[in-house]
């Protein structure tokens, strides 16, 4: 018998960053369809990379939220959050599903306006309004939500001068156990200050007070914090009802639900550690409900879900640009998209899938982003299949900011597409070319010419 071969040992370093799970893998099966519609048409068509927004998904999941609440409470009202995804035609599904509008600035209150909606189904948020954003909002009769001091002054100056009712309510902010607390918003509750503004407005002759507002954080992982914000407003409710004889005519608690990403470092996926829709309505609805009101003084329940209602329904498709090896042996994948369009990979580790078949061959890897900028890393360490140069990936969940809080840095913003019912693609939003920045910039006549 022939003597076994002697190999000698050797070390291998690990590149897979932390595991989850399911060890280091991340993807089994490519993702070749959205809404049956195959990701390599679209990128023929639209582009690479580009942005895709499933029109079923969004309502889906809306439904699924309104089913929630409405279930468990008998008034209940969303209001789509803008900033999470203002693009109009996104807006308008939530529209049509019966969802507000909340804005926090006055473009995206215009923006709510042009799409359509009634000034009186307008949340208006933010620490920034100027009086004339003010006027306009009195006169359209929206709630205006205030976050401050000032910004109470001058509406009790604006709506004086003008002689105008506004509807108003304040944002509180409150120890819920979440640190750290967001207290730059709003008016605190545990230092008699959300009081305080409380009293003032009630003394006031053209301040209507509507509803009390709370937005106690993002991606929130606790559904007992929800609770705590709902009997805090539910107490200043109560005691303005006791002190005024008035009932507050709305409690709105917000958005701040997490969707099924996975944040960075994290053990298990998102959507093993994230409570359901269902939970959060749970512990909100039955802190309301067990709270001691008249059920005549029930107020409506607003919601201003953004993240958990969109981000499943959007996917980033791009394509491989090269491989290359690092000088400590790992490989790095080089894509057409990097954190200009896809910001959210600075806190998610967005699960990323080939859209064709593949070897059983996979390995760890860095996948970095085109542009020539250190920062650029869409995925420390992925485990993926070998890609090649031309290859097509898909980014799941990328539905919430990255259309926002994209940027328009080495290279330009790309297509957005909205696949609707019937698995039709539409353009909503073209991408940005050189014109789109000539069209903004302008030379001085002494700059237009050099000798070089
Ligand atoms: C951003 C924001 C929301 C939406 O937050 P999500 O975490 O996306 O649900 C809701 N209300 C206010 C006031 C906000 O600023």
């Amino acid at each position: 018998m022939e003597k076994l071969r002697y190999e000698r040992p050797a070390i291998k370093k690990l590149n897979a960053g932390l595991m989850n799970k399911f060890g280091t893998r991340t993807e089994y099966a490519p993702c070749t369809h959205i809404d049956g519609v195959a990701v390599k048409d679209l990128i023929k068509e639209y582009g690479s990379p580009v942005f895709v927004i499933s029109e079923r998904t969004i309502r889906k999941t809306s439904q699924n939220a309104n089913r929630a609440f409405k279930t468990r409470y008998p008034k209940v009202q969303f209001a789509w959050s803008y900033k999470t995804n203002y693009i109009d035609a996104v807006c308008n599904v939530f529209h049509q599903e019966g969802s507000w509008a909340e804005v926090v600035s006055i473009f995206e209150y215009q923006k709510a306006i042009d799409n359509g909606v009634p000034g009186n189904k307008i949340i208006f948020n933010g620490p920034e309004k100027s009086v004339a954003d003010l006027e306009q909002a009195v006169n359209n009769g929206s709630f205006i939500h205030i976050d401050h001091f000032d910004e109470l002054y001058d509406l009790i100056e604006l709506t004086g001068r003008i002689k105008k009712k506004a509807k108003v309510a304040i944002r509180v902010n409150m120890d819920t156990g979440i640190y750290p607390m967001w207290d730059r918003f709003g008016f605190n509750y545990e230092t008699g200050q959300a009081w305080n503004a409380i009293t003032k407005i009630m003394a006031s002759e053209y301040l209507e007070l509507e509803g009390l507002h709370s937005h106690i954080g993002t991606f929130m992982l606790s559904t007992q914090a929800y609770s705590i914000a709902a009997s805090k407003l539910s107490d200043l409710a109560v005691n303005i009802k006791y002190k005024y004889n008035k009932a507050i005519h709305y409690l709105d608690l917000g958005g701040g639900f997490p969707s099924a990403n996975t944040l960075r470092g994290s053990y298990l996926p998102g959507a093993d550690v994230i409570p359901s829709i269902d939970d959060f309505a749970e512990a909100i609805t039955s802190t309301i409900l067990n709270y001691g009101y008249k059920t005549e003084d029930l107020p409506l329940l607003i919601l201003e879900t953004g993240r958990a209602l969109i981000d499943d329904a959007g996917y980033l498709l791009g394509s491989v640009l090269a491989n290359k090896r690092l000088s400590d042996g790992r490989r790095a994948t080089i894509m057409d998209f990097g954190v200009n369009i896809l910001f959210t990979s600075f806190w998610y580790e967005h699960k990323i899938t080939p859209a064709q078949e593949f070897s059983q061959h996979t390995e760890d890897m860095v996948m970095y982003g085109p542009l020539c900028m250190n920062i650029d890393v869409v995925r420390q360490s992925v485990n993926l299949p070998l890609l090649n140069k031309g290859d097509q990936v898909v980014v799941h969940k990328v539905g919430a900011y990255n259309m926002t809080q994209w940027m328009q840095f080495i290279a330009m913003r790309p297509k957005v597409i909205l696949i609707d019912m019937d698995g039709k693609p539409h353009i909503i939003r073209e991408n940005e070319t050189v014109d789109t920045l000539r069209s903004m910039e302008r030379k001085p006549d002494y700059l237009k010419k050099f000798k070089l």
